[in-house]
């Protein structure tokens, strides 16, 4: 049976989005909102909104009894959970398994093994695709100083079922380790109820590098280009590209061709992407993780190669083949995004939540805006403080980079602080535009924008 229906199991500009695809291909969509998004543009948009819960994503939007008989309720044939949060828990594919509902995203299996970073390593490497040198989990702090000895500092602790950037410590000494060792546990234990550590060599020049995968229920696995994430902050991206730039030509291949192997072998259906980081100082690339999900920065592959990611999603769900042979895939010009937060950089990217007095994003040749955003707008302080995902395309990165400048500067928020000024800032350092980067890039610019 095909899908006629989807509830939309997330909020904000990703659930606009999936919204948005289903419109287009005709299929109805019902939104499960909190009682903080009742009024919200998705809301308004889908063809109708259950509410699940109250405010607090762990009583609304982290249930997974509350989005299956939202489901069931409205008689939705299929969930779609954006990225964050039950989008990488397999309870949700699971259950909706269980339920006779299509989940749109891969199967539980897969998430599960993709979902712990130690587990994810161990299997990659069955297929001979390198992962970053580290250990096995750190049962204790004084097995995690021989373990940091023996890799070599500066070291990083992760949270084997870590995501978000939570869950990451860096120790540059021994000295710092318990420290390190006690927050990370904590952190590990409250996110993901998982407080299971591990550690890797820090690489500290180099670059992020991912790869988008689609893969069918026919075992068909194709790639859609990679992309740059290398501007962070906190682990966390802030600017993204498509394709990546300033790379030699034969490690873009490799990357793609790892990546391909690895969705291949897992039998990996859907949407997904595996994530690299590329050593400058070696020239050498390591696997990082595997995101089993639609990601946030899916709109700048979108923009240069025309593909409609998230429909691709839903049609794989349905079990369709996809839509595209590898070689149908065509790579035009380039494309950046700036993600534009509801924090203030000058406070410590402090939260700030509020009514939008007036909301004007820009328009033009190569703009694309998602978001859920409008005047009027209360942003609420319950969830992730993103407005607005500001996409450009040019003919090259050049033009890219030139309209995503004009963009930011004719881009009006008022009521709430934004990081628009300090993307600004970003996107003007000589360093940025002649590709000179890594992922510590962005922290040495803060200091300079906040003396
Ligand atoms: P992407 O790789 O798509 O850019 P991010 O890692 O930035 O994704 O995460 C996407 C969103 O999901 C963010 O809002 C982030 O806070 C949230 N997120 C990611 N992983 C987790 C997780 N394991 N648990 C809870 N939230 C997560
Ligand atoms: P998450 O699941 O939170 O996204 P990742 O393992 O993908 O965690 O790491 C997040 C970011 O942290 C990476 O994009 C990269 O910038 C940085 N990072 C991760 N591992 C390393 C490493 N071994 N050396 C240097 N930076 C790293
Ligand atoms: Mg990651």
């Amino acid at each position: 049976m095909s899908i006629a229906r989807v509830l939309v199991a997330n909020r904000g500009e990703i659930a606009l989005r999936v919204i948005k695809a289903c419109r287009e291909l005709g299929i109805e969509s019902v939104i499960a909102v909190s009682e903080a998004d009742r009024e919200s543009l998705p809301a308004r948009t889908a063809d109708r909104a259950v509410c699940i819960g109250p405010p607090r994503s762990s009583e609304s939007y982290l249930k997974v009894e509350a989005i299956i008989a939202a489901a069931l309720g409205t008689k939705s044939d299929a969930v779609h959970p954006g990225y964050g949060f039950l989008a990488e828990k397999p309870e949700l594919a699971e259950a909706c398994e269980k339920h006779g509902v299509k989940f749109i995203g891969p199967k539980p299996d897969s998430i599960r093994q993709m979902g712990n970073k130690l587990a994810a390593r161990a299997l990659v490497s069955e297929y001979r695709i390198p992962v970053v040198p580290g250990s096995p989990n750190v049962g204790s702090l004084k097995e995690g100083f021989a373990l940091a000895e023996s890799i070599g500092f500066p070291v990083l602790l992760k949270a084997a079922a870590g995501g978000g950037g939570r869950g990451i410590k860096i120790v540059t000494e021994a000295s710092e380790l318990q420290r390190a060792f006690e927050m990370a546990t904590a952190e590990a234990k409250a996110a993901f109820g998982d407080a299971t550590l591990y550690i890797e060599r820090y690489l500290p020049n180099a670059r992020h590098i991912e790869v988008q995968i689609l893969g069918d229920q026919s075992g068909n696995v194709i790639h859609v280009g990679e992309r740059d994430c290398s501007l962070q902050r906190r682990y966390q991206k802030v600017v993204e590209e498509a394709l990546a730039y300033s790379i030699p030509e034969q490690v873009r291949k490799k990357i793609r061709t790892a990546a391909v192997t690895a969705a291949k072998n897992i039998r990996y259906e859907n949407a997904g992407t595996i994530e690299f980081i590329l050593d400058q100082e070696s020239g050498k690339f390591y696997f990082l993780e595997m995101n089993t999900r639609i990601q946030v920065e899916h709109p700048v592959t979108e923009m240069i190669t025309g593909v409609d990611l998230v429909q691709e999603q839903i049609s794989i769900a349905n079990g369709q083949r996809l839509s595209y042979k590898q070689s149908d895939i065509r790579f035009s010009g380039h494309a950046i995004e700036c993600r534009i937060t509801a924090e203030s950089p000058r406070d410590g990217f402090r939260p700030s939540p509020g009514v939008i007095t007036e909301w004007h994003p820009p328009e033009g040749e190569g703009i694309r805006v998602d978001s859920h955003c409008f005047e009027g707008y209360f942003v609420p302080p319950f969830y992730d403080s993103l407005l607005a995902k500001l996409i450009t395309h040019g003919a090259d990165r050049h033009e890219a980079m030139k309209r995503m400048g004009e963009a930011l500067e004719s881009f009006r928020v008022n009521g709430i602080a934004t990081t628009i000024p300090f993307l600004g800032f970003l996107l003007h350092q000589q360093d940025y535009i002649s590709g000179k980067v890594n992922t510590r890039w962005v922290e040495r610019k803060l200091e300079q924008f906040v003396p």
